[in-house]
């Protein structure tokens, strides 16, 4: 049986080999600073495998990985199959293996110490000698956010950037802590990178769902015309995590939900909701409607923030019939530490087609499940002339993590009952073997489309919404409430939408 499942992988393997599509991909050499670490092992090396699987990597491609442990480039290849076996979505084909892992080479450098980019560069050269690549180059920063200015400088200082090929470099959340050090490390990243060569990873954006959003609504007129913004009440964003602060609290207890989640990822989940309705539009104009769309958030001020933003801290509670201790007793957090592992705030776009649409967004660790999704609430006028129980709004709920569906909510009635029921039309896609984001990211840089990176702009103005309420959260001006672990959030989330007369979903 095992045999027969090995030789069936191995059929289906070739025939992805032999369909290979022609990606007119440029050969180039991928420099990755942090490869010893946790997410290029966890998500990198799977990436790049599962691509080079598919034919989505170039001809010719050389992968130095670099850290700060001195391995051979036997033991690092040796790393990555671990990696592989554990991580990757495809099973590992033993017979092409030894193909991939040939394109790896590891060196040990010391990101502060600026005489290491030397023999680094002299190690790019060779390979683009031998080789004999046109000298594109693409530098991964996987490392911690305090490393991300010095690398850059210190590839300027040695000439890395220079090169008769393209030039590109990827970097990692988070871009700054407010908006004046996101400011300073732009301005460092623009002396040795173009706006244009910087690609900033917000992997919500490499999710298909997200990336998906106006090809739904392109290609069927029916999504489209249920999302006449006249019949909307309301959207909801939610991305809940049953996760606690595990081994990050040096990080997040700095953080907080507000930092980790809400100024990168939820900001660009709206901004990819709201651009793509009530229109369809093209791959080149998504950016510059982003932009649009972050201009129009209606500001809160620092002083009006505790009206529309709820921040909140998990408490001690059960997750799975396990107990689960509070955020307070978790090793690293400082004792009677503030900070905010929940988010939740109304916002307000004042463009026309969303002025009267709120949007609800809320973030969360220890919460009841995993799960983040875009839900559109409708109108429900049958409810003036029925008792409000009788009915439930129409939903449509896009489903980004951990599955990928789409829902719709109706009412509908039966015999068995005098009233009307919720039925769901669900669709959901199975999880298994979905393309994960970094595959779609990775790919999209290699080939120089940046539709789905965060762009300076959008960071910059997304850092000057958040930048009122990281003071309010300072300041103590928005009053910081607990939630049981396992739960929903806090009652004082429900209370929010309450005062509009709605409720999460
Ligand atoms: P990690 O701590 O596991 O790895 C850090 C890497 O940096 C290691 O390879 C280490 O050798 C290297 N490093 C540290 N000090 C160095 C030095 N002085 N010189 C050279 N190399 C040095 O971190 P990670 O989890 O892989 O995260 C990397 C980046 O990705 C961070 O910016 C993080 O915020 C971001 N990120 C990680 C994840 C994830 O799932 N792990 C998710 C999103 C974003």
């Amino acid at each position: 049986m095992l045999r027969e499942n090995t030789l069936t992988q191995s059929i289906q393997t070739e025939a992805l080999l032999s369909d290979k599509k022609d990606y007119n991909m440029e050969d180039l050499t991928f420099v990755l600073f942090g490869a010893t670490g946790d997410l290029a092992k966890r998500k990198l090396f799977p990436a790049l495998y599962n691509l080079f699987l598919e034919g989505k990597m170039p001809e010719s491609f050389s992968v130095i990985g670099l850290g700060r442990r001195e391995w051979s480039h036997e033991f690092f290849r040796e790393k990555i199959a671990e990696s592989l076996e554990l991580y990757s979505r495809r099973d590992v084909q033993e017979e092409l293996l030894p193909k991939f892992l040939n394109h790896f080479q590891y060196c040990a450098l010391d990101v502060t110490n600026p005489a290491a980019y030397e023999h680094l560069h002299a190690m790019i050269r060779q390979g683009e000698e031998t080789k004999a690549t046109s000298g594109n180059r693409l530098f991964y920063l996987s490392v911690a956010p305090n490393f991300i200015e010095l690398i850059a400088e210190n590839l300027n200082r040695a000439g890395l950037n220079q090169t008769t090929g393209w030039r590109r470099l990827i970097i990692e959340k988070p871009f700054g802590t407010d908006l004046q050090t996101a400011r300073r490390l732009n301005k460092k990243l623009s002396e040795a990178f173009d706006e244009v060569e910087i690609y900033r990873i917000d992997h919500y954006l490499g999710k298909p769902m997200v990336q998906n959003l106006a090809s739904l609504v392109f290609a069927n007129p029916a999504v489209g015309s249920l999302l006449d913004l006249k019949k909307i009440s309301n959207v909801q964003i939610t991305a809940s995590e049953i996760v606690g602060v595990e081994t990050r609290a040096d990080y997040y207890d700095h953080a907080g939900a507000i930092r980790d989640m809400v100024q990168n990822h939820l900001l660009q989940l709206v901004m990819m909701t709201a651009l793509h309705l009530p229109e369809t539009i093209t791959a080149d104009e998504i950016s510059m409607k982003k932009i649009e769309v972050i201009q129009s958030l209606r500001p809160i001020k620092q002083d009006e923030a505790y009206r529309d933003v709820i921040r909140a801290q998990y408490d001690a509670g059960e997750i799975n019939g396990e107990p689960v201790i509070r955020y307070l007793d978790e090793p690293g957090v400082e004792e009677n530490s503030k900070n905010d592992t929940y988010f939740a705030a109304r916002l307000h776009i004042d463009n026309d087609a969303w002025r009267d649409i709120p949007f609800y967004i809320r973030t969360g660790k220890r919460l009841d499940k995993k799960s983040t999704r875009i839900v559109f609430e409708f109108k429900n006028p049958v409810r003036e002339s029925l008792p409000a129980e009788e009915t439930v709004p129409n939903l449509l709920i896009l489903e980004i993590n951990p599955h990928e569906g789409i829902t719709l909510r109706l009412n509908v009635k039966d015999e068995s009952s005098e009233f009307f029921q919720p039925a769901y039309i669900n669709f959901t896609k199975p999880s298994d073997n979905l393309a994960d984001a970094y595959e779609l990211l990775l790919f999209d840089a290699m080939l120089g489309n940046a539709t789905f990176f965060a762009h300076w702009n959008e960071v910059e103005l997304s850092w000057q919404w958040i930048q009122p309420l990281l003071e309010a959260f300072e300041n103590n001006q928005v009053p910081l409430h607990t939630y049981p672990a396992g739960s929903t959030g806090p009652k004082a989330a429900d209370d929010l939408l309450k005062q509009d007369g709605f409720a999460w979903w």
